[in-house]
Order: C-alpha cells, then sequence, then structure tokens
C-alpha cells in the first residue's frame, strides 16, 4: 500500500514537473488584450481580416463556408479567398457568412511566381506566361496586383519580377515563414499548438527579408504591402507547392488567422451590405489604408496615420509631390513597453538597417503613444513600424507595420513617336503559316494580310499557330508592329535562328490599332537556356498564339497591318 502511494506520488511529481517544464519551455505567452474602449471610433471604423486564403475549390481542405466559420471565431470580420487559377472564372459576389465578408480573388502561375489579382472581373483568356505580361493584364482589367511570397525559400514560388509595376507586395507570408524554420523550432511549435495554436504559430515568425525590397521600391512609387496568410487549413492537405505540411492536420484555417491579420481603415462603420462593404474595403485596401498586426502578440491593434500639409490632411497610403512640408501624425494603440517608430524610407538618411526618424512622443491616459514629427521637404516614403520586448524571431518580426506616407517625384512623361522609322518593313507576301497538326489556320492575303486560325480543341498537347517571316541576318534593335484582332489576345513575338533556338515577348492585341515597340533586348530565350540573342543570327520573325494565354479551341482572326525591323 504503501509502496503505491509512493510510486503514485512520484508519478504525480513526474507529471507536475513535465507539466511545469512545458509551460516554461514550450507553451508561448498568451496574447496580451488591448482595452480599446476609449477609442472606440477609430475601433469601430477600423475592420479585420484574412488575405490570400485557399479554399477546396483549389488546393485548400475548406469551403468558403467553413472558412468563413473559422474566421468569425478568430474574431475576423473578412477574408479574401484566393484560389489558384487563370482569371477565367468570373468571380463570386462577395457574401456575408457567420457575418465574414467574404471576398473571391485569384492567385495567378505565371513563369516567374505566383501574382494574387483581387477585384478583377473575368479575364476574355487564361492569364499566365511572363510576369510582366500578367502584370499588364492585371492592371487593364481593373484588377489590383499583388506580388506573392516573394521569398519564398522554394524558387518555384518566388515573385521574381523587381521591375513590373505591381500593385501590391506581400510583406509577410506564413507560407515563407515556416519554411525557413529549425526542425526544433517546428517541433516546440507543434507541441505548443495543441493548447495556444496562434501564439504557437507565431513564434515561427521572423522579420522577412522582403521588407528590405519593399522599403526600396517605396521610394519612388506606391505599392501596398499586406501579410499573407497563405492558408489551406491543413488535415493533410498539401501546401502552396503541393508537399506536405509539417505536420499533417495543422495548422488549421482558424489557428492560422489567430496568428496576424490585416486591418483596414475604413472612412466608416460597415453598413452590413455585401456589395458595398467589398466596395469601401477593396476601395480602402487599394488606397494603402491598410496595416499589419501580429495578433498572436497583442491585439486589437490600432493605428491612425496621416500627414497634415498645405494641401489638408493626406492619410496613410497616399502620395504627395516630394518637397512638400509636412507633419507627420502617429497614434497606436499598443502594448506597455511597444516601442513606436516612424521609419523614414528615404536613401540618402537610411544607415544600415532601420532608420527611425526622431519624433516627439505623448503617451495618453488611454495607453495609446502619439508620434508627431516635422518635415520640411518630405522625400521618399514614411511608415510606422511598431516593435514589442516579446516579438519572436531573429531579426524579430515587427508586431504591427503600416503603409507608408509617400512624397514622390513627378512621374517621367512619356515622348511619344520619338523612336526612330527607319528600318525595313517586312514584305507581306512573305508571311508563312505555321501550327501543330491538329489545328487550323489560314492567311487571307491582304493587304493587309489577316490569320484565321482555331486551336485543335480538347486535350492540351502544346496546341499553337504562328505566321513566320524569313529574316536575311541583319542587324535590328527593335521591332515596330502594328496588329489588330477580332477579340482580346495576347500574341508572342518571337525570333527564331536557325537551330529552332526562340526568343519571345508577350503583347496585348485588340480590335484597337496598336503601334508597339519591343526592343529587341527584352525578348527572352524560350526554355532553359538564357543565352543572349543576336539579331544577325536570326532567320525569322514569328507571331504566334499558343496555349500560354489561349485554350484548346479556341479561335480568332490576327490582322497583321505592318511590321518593321528598326535599326
Ligand atoms: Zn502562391
Ligand atoms: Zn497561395
Amino acid at each position: 500500500m504503501k509502496k503505491l502511494t509512493r510510486t503514485l506520488a512520484a508519478v504525480l511529481t513526474a507529471s507536475v514537473v513535465f507539466a511545469l517544464l512545458f509551460v516554461v519551455l514550450v507553451l508561448p505567452p498568451r496574447a496580451v488584450r488591448l482595452d480599446s474602449s476609449a477609442w472606440r471610433d477609430v475601433a469601430a471604423r477600423t475592420v479585420s481580416g484574412a488575405y490570400h486564403v485557399h479554399t477546396s475549390r483549389s488546393d485548400g481542405s475548406g469551403d468558403k463556408d467553413h472558412v468563413a466559420a473559422a474566421a468569425a471565431r478568430a474574431g475576423l470580420q473578412f477574408v479574401i479567398l484566393t484560389d489558384h487559377g487563370d482569371a477565367t472564372r468570373p468571380p463570386d459576389p462577395p457574401v456575408y457568412l457567420h457575418g465574414v465578408l467574404c471576398i473571391d480573388a485569384v492567385e495567378i502561375s505565371t513563369d516567374g511566381g505566383h501574382y494574387v489579382a483581387i477585384d478583377m472581373p473575368a479575364a476574355p483568356y487564361p492569364l499566365g506566361g511572363a510576369p510582366a505580361a500578367v502584370v499588364e493584364d492585371v492592371s487593364r482589367l481593373g484588377g489590383f496586383g499583388i506580388a506573392a511570397h516573394p521569398d519564398s525559400p522554394k524558387a518555384s514560388l518566388q515573385w521574381r519580377d523587381a521591375t513590373a509595376p505591381i500593385d501590391g507586395i506581400e510583406w509577410l507570408s506564413a507560407d515563407t515563414e515556416w519554411r525557413n524554420e529549425s526542425r526544433r523550432a517546428l517541433t516546440r511549435a507543434a507541441l505548443g499548438y495543441f493548447l495556444r495554436p496562434g501564439p504557437a504559430l507565431a513564434t515561427l515568425l521572423n522579420r522577412p527579408a522582403t521588407l528590405n525590397r519593399w522599403d526600396a521600391m517605396v521610394r519612388t512609387r506606391r505599392v501596398v504591402a499586406l501579410a499573407a496568410h497563405d492558408a489551406h487549413g491543413g488535415i493533410g492537405r498539401t501546401a502552396e507547392d503541393g508537399s506536405r505540411r509539417f505536420v499533417a492536420d495543422m495548422p488549421t484555417y482558424e489557428a492560422t488567422f489567430r496568428t496576424f491579420a490585416i486591418r483596414v481603415a475604413m472612412d466608416r462603420a460597415w453598413a452590413g451590405d455585401a456589395a458595398t462593404d467589398a466596395l469601401a474595403l477593396l476601395t480602402s485596401i487599394r488606397a494603402g489604408r491598410v496595416f499589419t498586426t501580429i495578433d498572436a502578440l497583442a491585439a486589437p491593434g490600432l493605428l491612425e496615420f496621416h500627414a497634415e500639409t498645405a494641401r489638408g490632411r493626406i492619410e496613410m497610403g497616399s502620395a504627395v509631390p516630394a518637397g512638400t512640408a509636412a507633419r507627420l501624425v502617429a497614434r497606436v494603440l499598443a502594448p506597455p513597453g511597444a516601442q513606436v517608430l516612424i521609419v523614414d524610407d528615404s536613401l540618402l538618411r537610411r544607415r544600415g538597417g532601420l532608420s527611425a526618424l526622431g519624433a516627439s512622443r505623448r503617451v495618453g491616459q488611454d495607453g495609446t503613444q502619439e508620434l508627431q514629427t516635422q518635415l520640411g521637404a518630405g522625400e521618399g516614403a514614411f511608415r510606422v513600424e511598431v516593435n514589442v520586448p516579446s516579438a519572436p524571431g531573429t531579426p524579430p518580426v515587427p508586431w504591427l507595420l503600416s503603409n507608408p506616407i509617400y512624397f514622390l517625384p513627378a512621374p517621367i512623361s512619356r515622348v511619344e513617336g520619338a523612336v526612330s522609322e527607319a528600318g525595313e518593313a517586312i514584305d507581306p507576301a512573305t508571311w508563312r503559316v505555321e501550327r501543330d497538326s491538329g489545328s487550323s489556320a489560314a492567311l487571307i492575303a491582304g493587304p493587309p494580310p489577316v490569320l484565321g486560325y482555331t486551336l485543335q480543341a480538347g486535350e492540351r498537347r502544346s496546341q499553337f499557330v504562328a505566321v513566320a517571316a524569313p529574316i536575311s541576318r541583319k542587324a535590328f534593335g527593335a521591332i515596330r508592329l502594328r496588329l489588330r484582332a477580332d477579340r482580346p489576345m495576347r500574341v508572342s513575338v518571337q525570333l527564331r535562328r536557325p537551330d529552332g533556338q526562340r526568343w519571345r515577348e508577350s503583347i496585348y492585341v485588340d480590335a484597337t490599332v496598336r503601334d508597339l515597340i519591343i526592343p529587341v533586348a527584352r525578348l527572352a530565350a524560350v526554355g532553359e537556356r538564357s543565352e543572349p540573342i543576336e539579331s544577325t543570327q536570326v532567320e525569322s520573325l514569328l507571331l504566334a498564339i499558343d496555349l500560354v494565354n489561349a485554350v484548346p479551341g479556341s479561335s480568332g482572326q490576327l490582322t497583321i497591318e505592318r511590321v518593321v525591323l528598326v535599326s
């Protein structure tokens, strides 16, 4: 009996010691609850949500209803769904489910990484191919495009185009963050996950390398930063690239949503009507009136950031001309011990890492901190960053990140018609049709010649049609094209060497006659090779329509008004 008691006592002691060790060594602290009662008006106008979420429509585990229910449990007010696709599916209209506003968007795969398009109607042809072409298409269709997971350790997922005029960027991506963690950190997060899922997932966050890239971009143009959940909902599902999650049934949508949120500053509280509220939300996101908070550390974070200028009040996300005098005002509801900074992104003032601007600080009775700084002549971008001592990562992830107020140089106006006409026009009589064996194409001799085509219907099997003209291996620096088509389409302008190697650039064509000039240097090699092009070695020029931006069975007419090799 005594022996049994002793054994029991030993087991109990061991359990208590284990539990204590677990709490001390593994369990991440609970999120700090912030009291926003003194700042009710701002709290009512600030909506919290998840951006970049996959449902069972692509590779997520749950349907829209399941995702909305998880978002509601996590305290979110909206979710932006971004299932993989080519943008030809018309997006579902906005809808409230479980009190959560669900907005349908699409994540497009390009040759240079993933690009999310929100607030865009269905595309007339599949979007894909060169990243710059997809950025151009999303912009023409009126969408808002966001470079997805730009620093993913998976090369196939990274957004690699540094020059395309993207509208937004994912400064933080949960899908990137867990990939660069050690096995030990992942194990620890997995153990802590069962008691405090949100805070456990947050332990995997670091200050992302993307922040530096974004800081470099915003010195000269507006780029809206968003934090991306890239949530797939666990349950044995695959991650972004088809590989397994580190533990099959985690993280759930709800756990991911409890890690961080994007918070959008609206003009007024929501009306309760899905279409009206979605329009207001997307307008604010486009305007850059959005910030990120790591809710697993402290919530709800609130921010008001504006500039006072002679022209009036400028909100976060907006731009004024460089040289404008302004007073920057940032007010934040943050946890105790938080360091609130107004960060100056301009090149000259930057010394090494973060360059915080000197600012006068006032801490209010209600727990808010207010920072003010006077700029004689603003230049570049200024944003708010709040760091807290409990932040995970090396270097630690910021607890709050705003979008900037910009002081930008006037855009350089394009000089039209300044390009030399000198060159050699391609003789319309020399165009010849090329196609795969199943597709049909005919050239109706002009002037101007018209290519009528139908790609073979059914399975995808590298269907293509093209017109090709011989080139007598002369030096030229650009191709000038005047084309039109009976419907919106993308034409691949290609140069081919006698050994079959091709270089290409994709252009948009529709019923409007457009003059386009493509510098030869801009053409990219097709396939693995990346050698530069030599115009003197080229034997033919092709205008091709293929499955990059067309579906099997599609047809059309391309009118070739004029093609000139500009020397
Ligand atoms: Zn992706
Ligand atoms: Zn994704």
